[in-house]
């Protein structure tokens, strides 16, 4: 049987996995955030107190003793690093900041990727990430590229750590953020940038309502359901 795949990627703080979250259980889809493998692989590395930018040969030795895995559960998806939910640990500022490190090595990529494709293989799948349009999965059905201003996004995650009652200051939230926009967009291997196939999206000043209908109604249009 062969599966529909839907690729949704785009900037940090764009709305990528709200919005795919409700469509996915709307349509009885399951919802893979790419996002979260990445951030396991950097908590892993940061408990180990591997320095990940200057120590790339560490990170990249240590990932052949890392065990990455996604379930689902229904209040989403669950990350397991080397067996452990870690689904809780990884959505702080340092391990963001980690993610967006680990993300430019190529065997980290590699790894994961592989893990991705054969998810896609196998399910019904809405996938969130940067590279997926591009070199996941590039003959996707529906490829989405969601995107907002830097300002918008900064404060839309801002909103959410306050919500999760974290400590953070909105002006740090920003130039992480710029900081995570450049890593993604310069790196040389499976860079964030829109497929050539891809519809793109601008959520800036958009209610979560309004781009979760625009991105539905896309997406039914090509399924022709
Ligand atoms: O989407 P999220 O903010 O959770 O992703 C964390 C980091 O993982 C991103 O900043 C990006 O560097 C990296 N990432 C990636 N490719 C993906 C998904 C995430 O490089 N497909």
């Amino acid at each position: 049987m062969e599966f529909i795949n839907i690729a949704i990627d785009g900037p940090s703080g764009a709305g990528k996995s709200t919005i795919a979250k409700i469509i996915a259980k709307e349509m009885g889809y399951i919802y893979i955030d790419t996002g979260a493998m990445y951030r396991a692989v950097a908590l892993k590395m940061l408990n180990l107190g591997i320095d990940i930018k200057n120590e790339q040969d560490k990170v990249i030795e240590a990932l052949d003793n890392t065990e990455v895995d996604i379930a689902h559960s229904d209040e989403g998806q669950l990350i397991f690093l080397d067996k452990e939910d870690v689904t809780g640990k990884i959505r702080t500022p340092e391990v963001s900041m980690g993610a967006s490190a680990v993300a430019v090595i190529k065997e980290v990529r590699l790894k994961l990727v592989e893990l991705q494709r054969i998810l896609a293989k196998k399910n019904n799948c809405i996938m969130d990430g940067r590279d997926i349009g591009t070199y996941v999965l590039p003959n996707a059905k529906i490829k989405i590229f969601l995107t907002a201003s830097v300002e918008d996004r900064a404060k839309r995650r801002y909103d959410e750590l306050l919500e999760k009652g974290q400590k953070v200051v909105y002006e740090d939230v920003l130039s992480d953020m710029i900081k995570r926009d450049k890593n993604d967009s310069e790196r040389s291997f499976a860079p964030l940038k829109p497929a050539d196939d891809s519809i793109l999206i601008d959520t800036s000043g958009n209610t979560l309502e309004k781009s979760v209908n625009i991105i539905k109604s896309i997406i039914l249009d090509k399924i022709g359901k």
